[in-house]
């Protein structure tokens, strides 16, 4: 029998494994609390409950396991099965994570440091990507596999045991929605308030353009959306990313406004954020600032996100991309017509860990 990876369970679904193995679904509570709480991806259950002093649930959590039981879990099942291969740090304080998957592929996750105590996580959802988007070096190769539940939790819990998150973004390699189930068990056990307790609103999903399954997803766990945009109308769109062609631009737009409309009925703080990376000559004129603030006007609900491109020699548009000068010009007229408008900072360009890069060194 191949084993179980405890990870790729959600509470409810360890339970009826431990009813399978004949042990008490008591010791659920404690399982996911020595993982998600304590953090250890090991099999000492018991001693990592009692020793930990801090546990107020210590009380809680008295029904230790047996040896036998554990003994039996140990034989049935694993605690996680990624193995770190490289760790790199940045100049500006970003770790990039490699981690081999049982299959010895690569994945990578990314730590990226803020102002003081604050860390975003940016984790994968697959291996390579389908979409070919002309920019990325991620999506050259194509598909390897889809990451399961278990080894997306895993890349969170192991960059946890450096600093711990406080947002998480789904923008490493894959497109999210193309591992829809997987992707969605991950956030639901994230949440899980038996275990790591994560709230949903901290939990960013980015897709490049398959906007239904993103607002089925944000139904229903609540994350927040992210489309990189890139383009201001359905003929540059298409240059270079093939998703266009599945979902044309103005369609896009259009389910992301009805959505956004209902989603701020009452609560207006239900925000998009459009990812717009910028590249000379191809999306930085006027007219392209033209459009975008329409789009940003007609979608209300909206900040954006302006992404300096990270020029690398794997880029394999029709075209010659080369980084837009244009950013600030770009943030300055987006707030002076009140749209929300960030830059974001190129992270650890230096080490193939910023947007785009991942997977360079690792495709050939
Ligand atoms: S940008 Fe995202 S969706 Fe596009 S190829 Fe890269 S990883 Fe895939």
């Amino acid at each position: 029998m191949n084993k179980i990876n405890i990870l790729d369970l959600d509470f409810e679904g360890l339970k009826s494994f431990l009813n399978s193995l004949k042990i008490s679904q008591i010791h659920a509570k404690s399982i996911y609390y020595n993982i998600y709480k304590n953090n250890s991806l090991d099999f000492n259950i018991n001693s990592n409950i009692t020793n930990d002093k801090k546990n107020k649930d210590n009380n809680k959590l008295r029904n230790l396991m047996s040896k036998n039981d554990i003994e039996i879990l140990k034989q049935n099942s694993n605690i996680g099965n990624l193995v770190e291969n490289k760790s790199q740090v940045s100049k500006d304080g970003t770790i990039k994570k490699i981690f081999k998957t049982y299959d010895n592929q690569f994945i990578e996750s990314v730590i990226i440091p803020h102002t003081k105590d604050k860390y975003t996580f940016c984790i994968s959802s697959q291996i390579g990507c389908a979409m070919s988007c002309k920019f990325c070096v991620t999506g050259l190769h194509g598909l390897k596999r889809n990451l399961t539940a278990g080894e997306i939790i895993e890349q969170v819990l192991l960059l946890s045991k450096i600093v711990k998150p406080t947002a998480i973004v789904f923008m490493g390699q894959g497109e999210p929605i193309n591992n829809y189930k997987n992707v969605k068990i991950s956030i639901m056990n994230l949440k899980d308030h038996h275990g790591f307790n994560f709230s949903a609103k901290k939990i960013t999903v980015s897709t490049s353009g398959l906007i239904p399954g993103l607002i089925k997803l944000q139904k229903e766990t609540g994350i927040k959306m992210a489309y990189s945009l890139n383009a201001t109308n359905q003929n540059d769109r298409t240059r270079i990313m093939d998703v266009n062609k599945i979902i044309d631009f103005e369609s896009g737009l259009s389910l992301l406004k009805s959505y956004l409309t209902e989603l701020n009925k009452n609560s207006k703080r239900n925000k998009l954020m459009i990812e717009y990376v910028m590249f000379d000559g191809f999306n930085d004129n006027d007219s392209n600032l033209e459009k975008l603030i329409a789009i940003a006007k007609d979608l209300k609900y909206v900040f954006i996100n302006l992404i300096p491109y990270n020029e690398h020699e794997f880029a394999y548009a029709d075209f010659e991309l080369k980084k837009s000068e244009k950013c600030s010009y770009f943030f300055k007229k987006l707030m002076d017509n009140d749209i929300q408008a960030f830059i974001r900072y190129e992270h650890g360009s230096d080490i193939y860990a910023a947007c785009g890069m991942l997977k360079h060194k690792l495709v050939n």
